[in-house]
């Protein structure tokens, strides 16, 4: 089957940058070129802005594909990259992190007070039998612990395994197990919807309830007191945290680590099946996250405040809350809580707050927000925000337009940023100094990346075509390998195409013909509809257009006649679902699709619904909304927010 992709989708909208932004930028557009004549040299060029205790004369080695080195001979350390190099330089007083917790109380941690913390935090470990390459899992909430916790088990060469505070005590055990974790960080509790979510039970639950047969490896806890509530306690085996660290020694000199020293696990979303633990090594990924960091976000570490509202538990919180702004030297903001505790504007409160200057989110936040309303935001000052950026999901050109418009005060340019937690940074985005951006389109493969739009056989499908997204040279940050399981590695990326060394993403993309890349969703979602091949993010987009629609899920069902159909499951605005019949609704939204996209497009049912699966990163589970619209029973939830929207949908189906 040809894996093409019709598109009929048209926006034709284009926002260059200011003259003043572009001539001030920090990418400018001879970076491209730069990149394009000596790929090693420029990524050798990237890396040396890091401090390597041994220097590197190596850059890649892809003899054994698909395992890649790169820079194997330098050495380096993470955490000295983060912390010490910026103190030595002077830069001990800057701000490292604007702690907000939930409830409203503050911290502003400065670079030195940082890393002495980290210092000790490494001693503590070391006390404890941590050693190079041994793993230890963080489960926390969003303090500024969690990421002194992740540099202090990087300072000492070990591997850390974040997983994120949300999720249950089983989740837990089977990433614990799977890495063999012999120490778990995690807290008491944290903040959540305005009061205190317990954590220590689900790390308890988790050591106490064995298998037949399997093996604890875990023989400390160390316990962050932040929720204030009770918690029972393992003699021998749990510790406070403040305890053992005003405890510890305060000197702990950085040793250096080998470029391919293992950095972390961290298992995948889950939107489309069993998460994978996705291994990371030093030197690459942090080379990929600073330079992404710097180029992407157009970042002055004197004067910019940095905030990505990802939580430390996805791989956006670990390139853009820890490894990218700090190896930076940035300033940024880390708040514990969600977007509307204790009121629907806390995130626009924070912002005017801290005078942020670039903010980087997921469309899901900003669908969420568009359905309550422009009054909010409109009500406190964002002037100070110069740039913004968008991961996760693609972004719908109606969410793009409002997001530039209402957070970005028209002038702001908008990154939409591609990429996963395999490639470890970002792969395609615009640079805000020198791209003309197009709402819906993430365009271009950033300088020093290859990626292309390819048929079933690897081959190029060029400018106005649609295909499967490769990746078609190694990158610096790529992931190293699935943790325990090289054969899935391999199977899962590397063997799709006849063409050796292309990596498949797993995603549907576009060229159009200015040759930008347009998102069009997973290659396992796309729909064949009477032998035309349409992606689930040009008519979720047509859907998200229509003045009654809040969010849009869309699926293909099997069908009689045309093989697949279109199903659409739609969130409407409350002011529309009071004034309409669900009926009618449905009846407006299928002409609507049809005559945005074409006949071919329409749905054959649109459903509306109160709320759609998603993932705790927020993305749209569509393979379990494929379950409903075709009948069967609904697949794995465990990934999933909220396990009772399942029913709820299931039942506003029938
Ligand atoms: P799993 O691999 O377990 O199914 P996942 O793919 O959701 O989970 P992540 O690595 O968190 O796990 O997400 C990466 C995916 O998110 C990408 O493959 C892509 O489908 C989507 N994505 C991320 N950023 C963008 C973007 N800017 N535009 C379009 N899609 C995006
Ligand atoms: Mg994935």
């Amino acid at each position: 089957m040809s894996s093409q992709i019709d598109h009929v989708f048209d926006e034709t909208r284009v926002f260059p940058p200011s003259p003043e932004f572009a001539a001030a930028a920090v990418a400018q557009p001879g970076l491209y070129a730069e990149a394009a004549t000596d790929r090693d040299a420029f990524w050798a060029a990237q890396a040396r802005a890091l401090h390597w205790h041994t220097p590197f004369t190596e850059v890649l080695d892809w003899t054994t594909p698909p395992f890649a080195k790169w820079f194997a001979d330098g050495e380096l350390n993470v955490a000295y990259n983060c912390l010490d190099r910026h103190v030595e330089a002077g830069n001990g007083d800057r701000v490292a992190l604007l702690w907000e917790g939930e409830p409203g109380d503050e911290r502003r941690i400065t670079y030195a007070e940082l890393t002495a913390e980290v210092k000790r935090l490494a001693n503590v470990l070391t006390g404890m039998g941590v050693g190079h390459g041994d793993r230890v899992a963080i489960y926390l909430p969003m303090i500024p612990e969690a990421v002194a916790s992740m540099l202090a088990v990087a300072r000492i060469g070990a591997i850390h395994s974040v997983v994120f505070g949300g999720f249950s005590a089983d989740s837990l055990r089977s990433r614990i197990d799977d890495a063999g974790a012999k120490v778990v960080i995690t807290a008491d509790g944290g903040y959540r919807k305005g009061k205190v979510s317990p954590l220590k039970p689900a790390v308890d639950q988790a050591l106490a309830d064995r298998g037949e047969g399997a093996q604890l490896t875990v023989e400390h806890v160390i316990v962050v007191q932040r929720g204030g509530n009770e918690v029972e306690w393992t003699e021998d085996r749990d510790v406070w945290y403040h305890d053992v660290v005003a405890a510890a020694p305060a000197e702990h000199e950085a040793q250096a680590f080998p470029a391919e020293n293992p950095l972390f696990i961290l298992y995948t979303s889950g939107t489309t099946g069993k998460p994978k633990g996705i291994l990371h090594t030093s030197g690459g990924y942090l080379t990929q996250a600073s330079y992404t960091h710097r180029n992407v976000f157009d970042l002055n570490p004197e004067t910019d405040v940095f905030w990505c509202t990802a939580d430390i538990g996805w791989v956006t919180g670990h390139s853009y809350v820890t490894y990218g702004p700090l190896a930076n030297g940035a300033t940024q903001v880390l708040f514990e809580g969600t977007p509307d505790t204790p009121h629907p504007g806390r995130w626009w409160e924070i912002i005017q707050k801290y005078g942020v200057t670039i903010f980087y989110t997921a469309p899901t936040a900003i669908r969420s927000f568009m359905k309550s309303g422009r009054a909010i935001p409109n009500q406190f000052d964002l002037s100070s925000i110069r740039v913004l950026g968008s991961v996760g999901e693609p972004i719908n050109p109606e969410a793009w337009m409002w997001y530039r418009e209402v957070i970005g005060g028209n002038t702001a340019p908008i990154v939409d940023t591609w990429w996963q937690t395999e490639t470890g940074a970002i792969m395609i985005s615009p640079l805000p100094g020198v791209t003309a951006t197009k709402p819906g389109s993430a365009q271009t493969p950033l300088p020093g990346i290859s990626i292309d739009v390819v048929d079933d056989d690897g081959n190029e499908v060029g400018s106005g075509g649609g295909g499967l997204l490769a990746i078609t040279k190694p990158w610096p940050a790529m992931l190293r390998g699935i943790w325990g399981d090289p054969e899935r590695y391999k199977e899962t990326y590397w063997e799709k195409f006849e063409k050796e060394g292309y990596y498949f993403a797993g995603d549907g993309a576009r060229l159009d013909d200015d040759g930008d890349l347009w998102l069009l969703g997973r290659v396992d979602d796309v729909m064949n509809v009477s032998g035309h091949r349409l992606s689930t993010a040009e008519i979720e987009s047509a859907l998200v257009a229509h003045e009654a629609t809040a969010e849009a899920a869309v699926v293909g069902a099997s069908d009689e006649t045309t093989g697949q159909a279109v199903v659409a499951f739609v969130i409407v605005k409350e002011s529309y679902l009071a004034a309409h019949s669900p009926e009618g609704l449905a009846q407006q939204l299928r002409g609507w699709v049809g005559e945005q996209i074409g006949p071919i497009a329409r749905p054959r049912d649109v459903y509306i619904v109160n709320e759609l699966p998603k993932t705790r990163s927020g993305k749209i589970m569509r393979r379990l909304l494929r379950d409903v619209a075709e009948g069967r029973e609904v697949g794995d939830t465990t990934t999933l927010a909220d396990t009772a929207v399942m029913s709820v949908i299931s039942a506003q189906v029938k």
